[in-house]
């Protein structure tokens, strides 16, 4: 994967490393070493004047049939565990994405698909989209894992 990370962690370097290694670890537990390799993830910090009432976002860039260019936004005034947390929630939907179970189609009428089946966005919650089921359901267990590999590695040297 390549990772740029802007405006997030700069004036602590080591923490932005630490949050660098957690991407690649969302990554390679989300898609398989193949499709990690072609993906370019730009992280970007923004305000709460940016973000609104959200905490992350995650676009595609390239193409929408299958991206492998994303843009991830993340609300830069949360506490660094929410930050990290937002991120695998967003990698998750890189992942969705990446994959084509998540797709938008822009003809005759925009629509977006989960499993090559219309999601009707208007008349569901949030909060009952498949892709955000999905997203909610893993990003904690996304970071979890990560703080264990994290901390096996500094006590044991391995994860
Ligand atoms: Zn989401």
């Amino acid at each position: 994967m390549q990772i740029t990370i802007t405006g997030l962690y700069d004036d602590k370097p080591e923490v932005k490393e630490i949050f660098s290694q957690a991407i690649e670890y969302y990554g390679s537990l989300l898609m398989s070493k193949a499709l990690c390799r072609n993906i370019e993830i730009d992280i970007v910090g923004r305000g709460v004047d940016e973000m609104g009432s959200k905490e992350g976002s995650c676009i595609w860039e390239d193409d929408y049939i299958r991206p492998r260019c994303f843009t991830i936004e993340v609300l830069d005034t949360m506490d660094d565990e929410d930050i990290f947390e937002t991120v695998a929630h967003e990698m998750v939907h890189v992942k969705q994405m990446a994959k084509g179970e998540l797709k938008e189609r822009f003809t005759p009428v925009h629509k977006q698909t989960w499993n090559n089946k219309i999601v009707d966005t208007n008349k569901l919650s949030y909060w009952d989209l498949p892709w955000e089921i999905e997203a909610h359901g893993r990003q904690r267990g996304l970071f979890v894992r990560f703080v264990e590999a994290k901390q096996k590695q500094e006590m044991f040297g391995y994860d």
